[in-house]
């Protein structure tokens, strides 16, 4: 199986930086599920890596219109929530298919409730609540994937 990297983060401006530094490792044509209950810290995660990829507004929750889009340069940063998604024919109405393409990073929400729709992940990021803090595990399904993690783990160990 492939790579695996797990952290432990003890408040948000931890989020924030584990944000930052995937923010550094990100390629276009990358899909990333963010599984993880309400209030895990997945929207933080994300806020993070558009702040590092340069974004200097606000960011806000796509809960309710599924979406938020950005360009940074000549970057896609497509923001999906999917909590709210139930209507397969939304999926088309929106043109959703056409997100997932190589100028664009896509950074999915709740992607089980837009199962069978989506295509699938290069990378899964797991959040877990703790009592204080949250663990966040990241894994690789795809070599665009682990390449990105095997970036992630030299940034985080330079030798
Ligand atoms: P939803 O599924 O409802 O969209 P979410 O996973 O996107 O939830 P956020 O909105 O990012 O969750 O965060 C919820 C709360 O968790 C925020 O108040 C945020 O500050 C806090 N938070 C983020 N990271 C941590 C952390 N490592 N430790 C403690 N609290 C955190
Ligand atoms: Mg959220």
């Amino acid at each position: 199986s492939k790579l695996g990297l797990s952290f432990y983060l003890a408040n948000e401006a931890d989020t924030l930086t584990l944000g930052k530094k995937i923010s550094t490792v990100l390629k276009p044509n990358l899909i990333i599920f963010l599984n993880g209950n309400l209030g895990a810290g997945k929207t933080t995660l994300v806020r993070g890596i558009l702040h590092g990829l340069g974004h200097q507004h606000t960011v806000k929750s796509p809960t309710y219109n599924l979406v938020e889009i950005y360009k940074i340069s000549r970057l896609y940063l497509y923001h999906f929530d999917f909590y709210r998604f139930s209507d397969p024919y939304e999926w088309e109405e929106a043109g959703f298919r056409d997100y997932f393409n190589a100028n664009s990073v896509c950074l999915i929400e709740w992607p089980e409730k837009a199962a069978g729709l989506l295509p699938a992940a290069d990378l899964q990021i797991n959040f877990q609540i703790l009592e204080s803090g949250r663990n966040i595990s990241i894994h690789a399904d795809t070599d665009a994937g682990e390449q990105c993690l095997l970036c992630l783990r030299h940034r985080q160990n330079p030798d």
